[in-house]
């Protein structure tokens, strides 16, 4: 029996085990990605992160990973199926199922983020792979030289979009509103990048090809006017949704299904604890998720202190 199982190796998962580490918690530690660091390993640059700026994605997962090992904390690469809380009077344990073990523990904290956000317009699952992609670090360079659209207005559209500047003869941004969401900073350099042209009001409606991505079917939302974007390459950066489907029956989620927790990580099961971009919050980044890692291995060596 652990003290405390952490689900999740990204920002909050590596944060939780440090602390866990430095704590003499009793720890498993479980994630099933290779690639080490989460989300931002897609990330081409991340410049916001105090004290290593321009710092690519992958690189920083590599160094969060490394200060973790430095102290005895490495992943178990395993693919959680299952989370369960089982009460026996005043005990609690949480029994965590995954595809090769079972095991269990006093306490879990549940860090397993975010993942992109599918369209959900024809074509999209089709040529998943075959020009629409989701990580345009992971993809950009197979569109060397070619058109692209990138969907969406926040930070990870704008990202990509400058990220393809640098590879692609052409990007067209394609945004639903008249303002993007985007920090200021990046919305400036878009702006700056004459291989940049954005649509404004503008909606996706069908991604068009048989093999591979030839067009995007696009609407102006304010003329209600339909049109087909000539592209090789469609990079979908329309948000994420909480990886909580492990927890999502046992706990409170918000209706997107982020579950419902503040700073300090308590859910209102006693226990259970959520780091990073999985709970409800204000911004997600790799600092507060990095944040969230800590204060939630606080909350839980003051709920094992409450239960012994
Ligand atoms: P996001 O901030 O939620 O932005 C999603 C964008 O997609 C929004 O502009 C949204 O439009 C648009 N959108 C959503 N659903 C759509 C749909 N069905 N059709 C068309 N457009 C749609 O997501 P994100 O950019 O992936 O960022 C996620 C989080 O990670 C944010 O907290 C972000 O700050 C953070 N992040 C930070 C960095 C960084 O700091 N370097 C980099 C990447 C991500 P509306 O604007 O109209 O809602």
């Amino acid at each position: 029996m652990y003290d405390l199982i952490i689900v999740g190796a990204g920002p909050a998962g590596v944060s939780a085990a440090i602390y866990a580490s430095r704590a003499r918690i009793g720890t498993l530690w479980i994630d099933n990605r290779f690639i080490p660091g989460g989300q931002i390993s897609d990330s081409g640059r991340v410049d916001n992160y105090p004290g290593i700026p321009g710092v690519s994605g992958a690189d920083l997962g590599e160094k969060l990973h490394a200060h973790a090992k430095s102290l005895g904390m490495t992943p178990l690469r395993e693919k959680v199926l299952s989370i369960e809380r089982q009460q026996d009077g005043r005990n609690v344990r949480f029994v965590v199922t995954t595809k090769k073990n079972r095991y269990e523990a006093r306490t879990v904290i549940c860090s397993a983020g975010a993942s992109h956000r599918m369209l959900d317009i024809p074509g999209e699952q089709e040529l998943s792979g075959s020009g629409v992609s989701y990580c345009a670090t992971c993809d950009g360079a197979f569109f060397k030289d070619r058109r692209t659209v990138v969907i969406g207005g926040g930070n990870t559209a704008c990202e990509d979009a400058l990220f393809l500047a640098r590879l692609c003869r052409e990007v067209t941004l394609v945004h639903r509103r008249d303002e993007l969401r985007a920090d200021a900073v990046l919305q400036e350099l878009v702006r700056q990048e004459p291989k940049i042209r954005i649509l404004w009001n503008t909606v996706p409606r069908a991604i068009e090809g048989e093999m591979q991505v030839t067009g995007l079917k696009v609407c102006n939302v304010v003329t209600q006017e339909e049109s087909l974007l000539e592209t090789d390459g469609v990079f979908i950066a329309v948000g994420t949704t909480p990886n909580s489907a492990l927890v999502r029956d046992l706990v409170q989620t918000d209706p997107s299904g982020y579950v419902c927790a503040g700073e300090d990580g308590v859910t209102n099961v006693p226990g259970l604890f959520v780091a990073g971009d999985v709970r409800t919050k204000q911004l997600r980044q790799v600092v507060t998720a990095a944040s969230d890692g800590a204060n939630c291995v606080e909350s839980v060596q003051r709920y094992l202190r409450s239960q012994r």
